[in-house]
């Protein structure tokens, strides 16, 4: 059985190194991966021995000429195992499919997992969001050479689930049901095994009373936001999924 990746995407916190350190020393477990800025990566990583380490984003070259980028290699050389690509916030400041799928392949042929977050911006009655996300993943998967398919993460956020204002988080029949469509559409691009191997989170305000119902539903781990800059909540999440 694959066990439960648990990713805590800290986003732009905390404001410190000696915080995060701190932050990294009360998460650290097996079933963790910590998304630290990029500032605290190297910092991080020195302060972790049983958490892998993964990073907020990436850029697809290797190296040159681009001012403010961070490319896969110099990931991999600081210890990250994991990148998260195309979340919904970058998506929001104009990241495209496109670009997310060169992230995406990058890591790959660098041997990064990444982590592909995926997500409509709201539900509809006529169901155009399964659309939606069909086209979504379609199109930022385009160019993942077919015999690394089986390496990725499909993070499910729905943008309306995510944050600590958002209305409501998923039920776990909506999480279990895009569970499912998501590996549907990965066997159509790539093969039944490949769907198969790969990994899908879901990820959108998911809090320690509500991981049981998603593991339950399909989910192969969470992505934790809010709840992973609470050692207190995200070690419960943990327990709850090394529980089942
Ligand atoms: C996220 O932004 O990836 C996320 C899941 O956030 P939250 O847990 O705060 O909803």
């Amino acid at each position: 059985m694959k066990s439960k990746l648990i990713v805590a995407n800290w986003k732009t916190n905390p404001l410190s190194e000696k915080e995060a350190v701190r932050l990294a020393q009360a998460e650290d477990n097996e079933n963790a991966i910590i998304c630290p800025p990029f500032i605290f990566l190297s910092a991080v990583k020195k302060n972790l021995k049983h958490a892998q380490l993964g990073a907020q984003d990436v850029f697809w070259e290797k190296s040159g000429p681009y001012t403010g980028e961070i490319s896969t290699d110099m990931l991999k050389n600081s210890g990250v195992k994991f990148v998260i690509v195309g979340h919904s916030k970058r998506r929001t400041l104009g990241e495209t499919d496109e670009i997310v799928s060169k992230k995406a392949s990058a890591c790959l042929k660098s041997g990064l997992v990444p982590i592909v977050c995926v997500g409509e911006r709201e539900r509809d009655n006529g169901h155009t969001y399964l659309n939606f996300i069909k086209q979504q993943l379609k199109s930022s998967l385009v160019g993942v050479p077919r015999a690394l398919a089986g390496k990725v993460v499909v993070a499910y956020e729905p943008v309306w689930a995510i944050g600590r204002k958002a209305a409501r988080a998923a039920t776990s029949e909506e999480c279990g049901e895009m569970v499912i469509f998501i590996r549907k559409i990965l066997s159509d691009i790539f093969s039944v095994q490949s769907a198969a191997r790969a990994r899908i989170l879901y990820g959108g305000s998911v809090e320690p009373q509500n991981v049981n119902a998603y593991l339950t539903a399909g989910a192969d781990g969470l992505l934790v936001g809010h709840d992973s800059l609470d050692p207190k909540k995200f070690g419960e999440i943990l327990k709850v999924a090394q529980s089942m």
